[in-house]
């Protein structure tokens, strides 16, 4: 191709589908030039807002992303939000292709009586709340009543769970906001209960997890023995994964553990466990119909076994009291422009191997591509293998990079007449430095900010 000609790409998101695409765009083409637009002033999506504060080595996939981020074909800018300050369409006016990587922010709602009480909250925003994402910052959940319970079984029901009964000289070592310390040690959370509809043998979470929730310090395993009927006799068909899984909330449930273990549960101040075979049916109400106290749950049975099992109502009804509920049943992607070919019933971009149905030069990773499903390293998979098609496309010329696109100056100037000032990545650099910092100065690896504004006028200092 002639000088300037370079095929620009611009991707939407600055997760981990964000990162890994631009990652495989540059290392598999030496002309392809990136420029990744992302909402915040501050990159890196739910490895910044998702990811545990007690799961550090997590987050080490950040210098990775880093290291994409300070190659001279790779550009950041950081307070874009697509679809409001720039559209989706002048994008992809401006690049040769476009991939949109926005990941998930909405979240599936119960759709049961009382979800809006005081004291019901989103796993998402619960999970925002606590790792500093500045549209959740106001939260405040109540953390007054003795039991709280989640409803869902999956790997971010234990992030929840773990932190709601960590003691505070753990999280204190972590970058766990201050206000959700502050809130954390004032709380009177001693009892976790984590509702599923399903048994034992399909929970969506892994041992890793649960192995944590075993080990957690000061907090006894509350499981119902009779839950486990039958599940000893399963374990030699399931998988391997799921089969260690398994055999460890069988042990966990079942066994009479030793004098020394014994001794440390009976002194536990605080305890936690699996509610199988229950689905909320209505969130109860206070006397004065203000705020939580506690949740109706539907007793199921099963039909079929193992991961197909489908969870059937038998007509009874449990009540267990509680303040505070946490819906994690799951986050959704939402549509940023009406245009893209979106569907509402799984919450994804319509692709095939990330190529954006009936819209050439359009592409599509990340939990927008699959649905809010897998950890990072699928997310990496899958972004990679978005990469690879566009490359393909390029390669092919089925996508035609021959005429010269303007990338990111055209888009500068929109918005810079629409006032909106972006966030490079020395920028961000310059927020990094100062969160480290601020960390450094309390014992904890990073002290985040808080707000967008705060974000920017540090980032222009
Ligand atoms: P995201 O990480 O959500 O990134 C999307 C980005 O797009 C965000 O930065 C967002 O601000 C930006 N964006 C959104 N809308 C716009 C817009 N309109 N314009 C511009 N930018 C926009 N995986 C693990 O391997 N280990 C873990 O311990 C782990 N813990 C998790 C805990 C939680 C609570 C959650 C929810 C997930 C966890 N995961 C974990 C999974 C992992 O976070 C995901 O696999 C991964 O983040 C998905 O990447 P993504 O880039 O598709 O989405």
């Amino acid at each position: 191709l002639p000088d300037g000609c370079s095929p620009k790409v611009c991707i939407v998101g600055s997760g981990p589908a964000g990162f890994y695409t631009a990652q495989q765009l540059i290392k598999a083409r030496q002309d392809v030039e990136v420029d990744i637009y992302e909402r915040l002033p501050v990159p890196f999506g739910l490895v910044r807002f998702g990811v545990a504060p007690d799961h550090p080595e997590v987050k080490n996939v950040i210098n990775t992303f880093t290291q994409t981020a300070r190659q001279s074909r790779c550009s950041f800018y950081g307070n874009v939000d697509v679809g409001t300050d720039v559209s989706v369409e002048e994008l992809r006016q401006a690049y040769h292709a476009v991939v949109l990587s926005y990941g998930a922010e909405g979240n599936r709602t119960m759709g049961v009586p009382g979800e809006d009480l005081a004291g019901v909250h989103a796993a998402k925003d619960f999970v925002g709340w606590y790792n500093g994402l500045p549209s959740c910052r106001q939260l405040r959940p109540d953390l007054s009543s003795e039991t709280a319970v989640i409803l869902g079984q999956g790997n971010v029901a234990l992030d929840v769970a773990r932190v709601l009964l960590s003691p505070l000289d753990i999280l204190k070592m972590t970058d766990i906001t201050q206000p959700a310390l502050e809130a954390l040690a004032e709380s009177q959370v001693r009892r976790v209960l984590i509702v599923g509809r399903r048994g034992p043998v399909q929970v969506a979470c892994t041992v890793k997890e649960v192995r944590e929730m075993v080990n957690l310090p000061n907090a006894r395993p509350e499981m119902v023995g009779a839950d486990f009927e039958g599940v000893a006799e399963a374990l030699k068909d399931l998988p391997r994964p799921r089969k260690r899984l398994t055999e460890l909330m069988l042990k966990t449930a079942l066994e009479v553990p030793g004098e020394k273990e014994q001794q440390r549960r009976s002194e536990a101040s605080h305890a936690w466990g699996f509610r199988f075979f229950r689905s909320p049916v209505e969130i109860l109400a206070d006397p004065e119909r203000s705020r939580t106290a506690g949740i109706r749950l539907a007793v199921n049975r099963l039909e079929g076994s193992g991961e197909g099992a489908r969870a059937v109502l038998t007509g009874e009804v449990e009540d267990v009291t509680c303040g505070l509920v946490i819906s994690s049943i799951g986050y959704k992607s939402l549509p940023i422009d009406p245009s893209l070919p979106f569907d509402s019933r799984k919450a994804i971009v319509l692709n095939n191997m990330g190529r954006v149905q009936r819209a050439a030069g359009l592409y599509c990773s990340g939990w927008l591509k699959t649905g809010p499903t897998g950890v990072i390293a699928t997310t990496m998979n899958n972004s990679f293998d978005t990469a690879r098609s566009l490359v393909e496309d390029m390669d092919l010329g089925t996508l035609d990079v021959s005429v010269v696109k303007p990338g990111s100056q055209s888009v500068a100037a929109l918005l810079e007449k629409r006032g909106v000032k972006p966030v490079t990545f020395s920028d961000w650099e310059k927020i990094d430095r100062v969160e480290l910092s601020r960390g450094e100065a309390v014992g904890k690896p990073r002290e985040k900010l808080l707000t967008v504004e705060e974000m920017l006028q540090v980032a222009r200092s």
